[in-house]
């Protein structure tokens, strides 16, 4: 069975999102989602305060008053740095060795946060998953993915893979090793093009039957070794975004359009709107025929 099969399927097909980071007072930050004209987010988590089963009754209730459907929380962990390739190794997720344990029990507080915030699915990246299976590092991130998938299981949630570290078939052979059925991918096409890790449309067919969720990004390929690419307003860099869409909706994906501009401020703002218009148009063509 197909892991999309048993999402509940409470917005309109393609819904359009945006992906929101709240930091120390999501209360505050929430409106963001409000001021660009949607109603529905993936989230960041907040502060460490805010992970208290009190503190998330509170923003659920917020949350709810503003009629705001958060579709995913995020993981995210101290220490992890994006400057350039070699720092994202050495940082992000579970595959630095003297973090892993301490970020296991974080992400278990995450996810249950997430379940007090009633969102079925928290997203997070792995880091850079090694593209040998016999590397004895790759038993390892398996193992701690696997654990926590297993954590959400018991939440009745899903665990949801950011794409872009790794290749396409490095994504689908660690989909096929972990070996659960909760467990799907976030797909960001412009995450692969900004890491260099190949085309992201033959990624999304690859692995496609495992997409629960997707990130509106764009971005140009990097122009110096080990440094990322650049991100680009949505429709402005290499993704192709309506192939993207159309691509999407031929495998049968019908949750959010979650738009991503990593930037902050006023541009932030007036990009993700802008991306917002984009992907009005291109989900009527698409949709309607
Ligand atoms: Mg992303």
């Amino acid at each position: 069975m197909c892991i999309r099969d048993r999402r509940a399927m409470a917005l309109e097909p393609m819904a359009i999102g945006v992906m929101l980071g709240v930091g120390e007072s999501p209360e505050e930050s929430i409106q963001k989602v409000l001021d660009v004209g949607v109603t529905n987010a993936q989230m960041g988590r907040p502060g460490d305060a805010w992970l208290e089963p009190g503190k998330a009754a509170e923003l659920k209730q917020k949350i709810d008053e503003m009629g705001i459907t958060i579709t995913t929380v995020f993981c995210g962990f101290d220490g992890e740095s994006y400057a350039d390739i070699p720092t994202v190794r050495e940082t992000v997720g579970f595959v630095p060795q003297a973090t892993r344990a301490a970020r296991l029990a974080k992400a278990k507080q995450i996810a249950d946060f997430a379940k007090i915030l009633g969102v079925d699915i928290v997203a997070a990246h792995v880091g850079f998953v090694p593209e040998e299976a016999d590397d004895p590092q790759y038993a390892e991130v398996v193992a701690v993915v696997g654990e926590f998938a297993d954590y959400l299981k018991g939440n009745g949630q899903k665990l949801s893979l950011e794409t872009g570290q790794e290749t396409g078939p490095t994504l689908l052979r660690f989909l096929h090793d972990l070996g659960r059925d909760n467990v799907g991918v976030n797909f960001d096409p412009a995450n692969m093009i900004l890491y260099g890790s190949g085309d992201p449309i033959a990624a999304l067919r690859l692995v496609g039957q495992y997409v629960i969720g997707c990130h509106c990004k764009d971005g140009v390929p990097p122009t110096e070794p080990d440094q990322l690419g650049t991100e680009m307003p949505l429709g402005q860099g290499d993704v192709g975004i309506e192939r993207f869409i159309r691509t999407l909706h031929e495998l049968g994906y019908t949750g959010p359009l979650t738009i991503e501009r990593e930037i902050t401020g006023d541009q932030q703002k007036a990009d993700i709107i802008e991306a917002r218009a984009l992907l009005e148009e291109i989900r009527a063509r698409v949709l309607g025929g």
